[in-house]
């Protein structure tokens, strides 16, 4: 028996034990996390910083106290997600008592990425615990810093018996997959998902799959450019473009790209000061091979602002790209860099037509002050999330479901809808065991009787 296989099975009888199903026990273990994201926060400060040159504000924004607020949100409601819920009943069931109890699945797998290591890995793992699962975590080895540090330190705060780090890169995971688990939870690639999802089916094992693509950010000619720039460049750059939710590129009339231009150099100039590369605010990309393949998407269309890279520092300035192709390579896959391809379009419906050519995004942005526009553009298109004058504000209220459509993810999770994608809605009927009279109508012999409808 492999170690995985070992695990998995020692996670499973810990789960038929029936021990993570009080209250109480998601309680202490979700107040164990609390600690450690107490305890640990320099530690992550540092571990972030090490991997990709996290400026520590962003780490405290999108990793701590997203956890923090995803944390407080359950164990204010655990109590109320986790009440059966009593349904309509028929008239053969009248006497009864027909609920749906939320069963945690058993045990789960929760595979996250490099770019908010901690925030992908434990947003989910909160819900799991939540819906009273055990779990195996496996962080994403890129960001191999914070994989160390949740590695080492955070079996210390949970149920061993339980909960469980797996360090493994692709061919590892490959194995460890092979394990039948009862849910799996993946975050990352489009093409990583299909494997997943590949592996998943063998056994039959649900999953969500919370992937990428190209947010598409249409910017109509009636709006504050000022603002547009600003909100528009914050969810551009942040954690130097490596964010799942960033605006991937802008769709606006000529006239608007000019006076978006001015607003854009404004905007990285009020952010960053006149060299990004010396800001403590702009990170850093990944590694080598990101870099690499970050740097190759500047040669698409024309550099308009920005354009610098450094290759020993991972570092690739703020970068705003126009005269871009639809077919140029900045246009074929997810940027995940700080690059902002501006493209024209004539009209809104021409925006709408470009975005409707393409994969469903996992989000939507639309800049105007129009409301008729932004209902428009809301109600002829498809994407996992949508937002309006403004970029990744949505995904912070924990009362949205956060996920995509098509190949932007399948599922979602945040809040109660991450206590309902860790549990099965059981369907439970509790019939009395007299009254048999009751139930002769529906016995045969049948003739001559009818329904009592
Ligand atoms: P990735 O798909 O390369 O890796 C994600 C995880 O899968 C890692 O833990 C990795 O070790 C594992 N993995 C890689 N190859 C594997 C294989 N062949 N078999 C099994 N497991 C494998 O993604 P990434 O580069 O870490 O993250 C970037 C991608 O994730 C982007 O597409 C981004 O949009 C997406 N993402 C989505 C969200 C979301 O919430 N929807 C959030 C962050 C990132």
């Amino acid at each position: 028996m492999s170690a995985h296989t070992e695990l998995v099975s020692r996670l499973r009888a810990a789960w038929l034990s029936g021990k993570t199903r009080p209250m109480e026990y998601r309680v202490a273990q979700l107040e164990a996390l609390g600690r450690f994201l107490d305890e640990k926060k320099q530690d992550i400060l540092d571990a972030t910083a090490l991997d990709m040159g996290k400026p520590p504000f962003e780490v405290e924004l999108s990793e701590i106290s997203i956890c923090r607020s995803e944390l407080n949100h359950t164990l204010n409601n655990l109590g109320t997600w986790m009440k059966d819920k009593h349904v309509e009943k028929n008239w053969a069931t009248q006497l009864d008592s027909a609920f749906i109890h939320k069963d945690p699945y058993g045990v789960v797998l929760i595979i996250g990425p490099w770019n908010y290591p901690i925030n992908l890995l434990l947003v989910p793992l909160i819900g799991a615990i939540a819906a009273g699962n055990c779990v195996v975590m496996k962080p994403s080895e890129i960001s191999r810093n914070v994989e160390r540090l949740v590695a080492e330190t955070l079996p210390r705060y949970l149920d061993k018996d339980c909960f469980a780090v797996v360090t493994a890169g692709t061919e590892e995971t490959t194995r460890l997959l092979e394990n039948k688990f009862d849910y799996i939870f993946f975050t990352g690639s489009p093409s990583v998902g299909r494997i997943v999802m590949t592996a998943a089916a063998k056994h039959l094992t649900p999953v969500t799959l919370e992937l990428g693509g190209k947010n598409p950010c249409y910017v109509s000619d009636t709006c504050n450019v000022q603002n547009v720039a600003r909100r528009v460049a914050w969810g551009r750059f942040f954690n130097a473009g490596q964010t799942c939710v960033a605006p991937d590129y802008v769709l606006c009339s000529l006239e608007m790209q000019e006076k978006l231009l001015v607003a854009l150099r404004e905007a990285i100039t009020e952010f960053y000061g006149p060299n990004p590369q010396e800001s403590p605010d702009f990170a850093r990309i990944v590694g080598d091979k990101h870099f690499q393949r970050v740097q190759a998407l500047l040669r698409s269309g024309r550099v308009a602002i920005g354009g610098q890279t450094d290759a020993q520092t991972h570092y690739i300035a703020p970068t705003v790209l126009v005269d871009v192709q639809q077919d140029d390579p900045v246009m074929q896959e997810e940027i995940f860099g700080p690059i902002l391809p501006i493209l024209t379009v004539t009209s809104l419906d021409d925006a709408i037509a470009f975005i409707n050519a393409r994969e469903r995004p996992l989000a939507i942005y639309v800049f105007s002050s129009c409301k008729k526009v932004v209902n428009q553009v809301l109600e002829k298109t498809s994407s996992g999330g949508f937002c309006a004058n403004d970029t990744i504000m949505h995904m912070t209220l924990t009362s949205l479901p956060f996920g995509g459509i098509g190949q932007s993810g399948l599922g979602h999770y945040h809040g109660h809808y991450s206590f309902d994608t860790f549990s099965h809605p059981r369907a439970a009927l509790l019939r009395g065991a007299g009254r048999e009279a009751l139930n002769t109508p529906r016995y045969p012999p049948y003739a001559p009787r009818r329904l009592p409808l």
